[in-house]
C-alpha cells in the first residue's frame, strides 16, 4: 500500500507563509493498492488527488463536517466522465450519504448539482464496497465520538494494516473496541488537534490530543502513528516544536508526505 496526504489541517483551510510546511488542506488521505485508489475523506485536499481512470476510486466519506467534504467538486478530474468515483461511507444509510453531498454541491451552496449531472459519481452502501473490495483487502470501520458521528477506517491487505481514525474524541469507553480495532496496525492515522493543556477547555469538540495517542500506543502497539487534523492556527514553527517532542514511531502528518506502509 502506498499513502499520500493531500490534507491534514484541521476544521478550516488554512493559507499563510507559516503554514507552508505541513499545508493548510483539509484531510484527504489517499491509499493506492493493487488496482484500487482508496480515498479517505475529501477535505480541500481532494482537489489535489490525481484520480485514475484505470482503476476504481473509492472515496470514504468519515462524516459530512465541511472539513471533510469541502474538496470534492473543486477537483478537475471529477469532470471528466471517464474518471469514475464511488462514494460511500459507514456511517449513515447511503440514500443519507447521496442526500447530503446533494444537498452541500448544490444551490444554494454550490453553482451546480454534481449529483444530478455528474453520471461518473456513483454511490454505493458500505458493505457493498466491502465486498467489492474483499478479493484481496479486507476493509472495516467503527464508530467514533464526534459531534454528529464519525467513522474511523481499516483497511488490511495480508499482513499490512491502514487505520484510519479522524475526528475522534478519544474517551476512555473507546479504550477496548479501538485498542482492538487499531491493534499492530502498520500505520494509524490520529486525530491530535489538541495538545493534552488545549484539551482541557475544549471538551465536547470532538477531537483528541497528542498525549492520548502516545498513552493509546502503549498497549495498541502500531508501527507508526502520524498525527492529524492540526489546528487551523497551529504554525509550522509550533508544529515543528511538537514534533521535535513525539517519540519514535510518532511523527505529525503534512501535506504531499507520501510512504509505503
Ligand atoms: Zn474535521
Ligand atoms: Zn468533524
Amino acid at each position: 500500500m502506498k499513502l499520500s496526504i493531500h490534507g491534514c489541517r484541521g476544521s478550516t483551510a488554512t493559507s499563510s507563509r507559516s503554514t507552508q510546511k505541513y499545508g493548510g488542506n483539509t484531510s484527504c488521505f489517499e491509499v493506492s493498492v493493487d488496482n484500487h485508489q482508496i480515498i479517505f475523506d475529501a477535505g480541500s485536499g481532494f482537489q489535489n488527488v490525481e484520480l485514475s481512470k484505470t482503476r476504481v476510486s473509492f472515496l470514504l466519506l468519515s462524516h459530512f463536517h465541511h472539513d471533510h467534504v469541502q474538496g470534492l467538486a473543486f477537483n478537475p478530474q471529477l469532470f471528466d466522465p471517464k474518471n469514475e468515483i464511488i462514494i460511500s461511507s459507514a456511517l449513515c444509510e447511503i440514500e443519507i450519504v447521496k442526500k447530503t453531498i446533494q444537498k452541500y454541491f448544490s444551490s444554494p451552496y454550490f453553482p451546480i448539482d454534481i449529483v444530478s449531472s455528474l453520471s461518473n459519481i456513483k454511490f454505493l452502501p458500505f458493505n457493498a464496497v466491502q465486498k467489492k473490495l474483499e478479493a484481496n483487502l479486507s476493509l472495516s470501520s467503527i464508530p467514533l465520538n464526534h459531534p454528529g458521528g464519525s467513522t474511523g477506517y481499516k483497511l488490511k491487505q495480508k499482513n499490512t494494516s491502514f487505520v484510519y481514525l479522524c475526528d475522534n474524541e478519544f474517551e476512555e469507553h473507546q479504550r477496548k473496541t479501538l485498542t482492538t480495532f487499531a491493534k499492530n496496525a502498520d500505520l494509524l492515522i490520529w486525530d491530535g488537534m489538541f495538545t493534552e493543556k488545549e484539551l482541557a477547555d475544549k471538551k465536547g469538540w470532538g477531537h483528541s490530543s497528542i498525549e492520548q495517542a502516545i498513552d493509546f500506543n502503549i498497549e495498541t502497539k502500531c508501527k507508526k502513528i502520524l498525527i492529524t487534523h492540526h489546528a487551523p492556527h497551529r504554525s509550522d514553527k509550533e508544529l515543528d516544536q511538537i514534533a521535535d517532542g513525539l517519540p519514535e514511531l510518532f511523527a505529525l502528518s503534512n501535506d504531499g508526505l507520501e510512504m509505503e506502509v
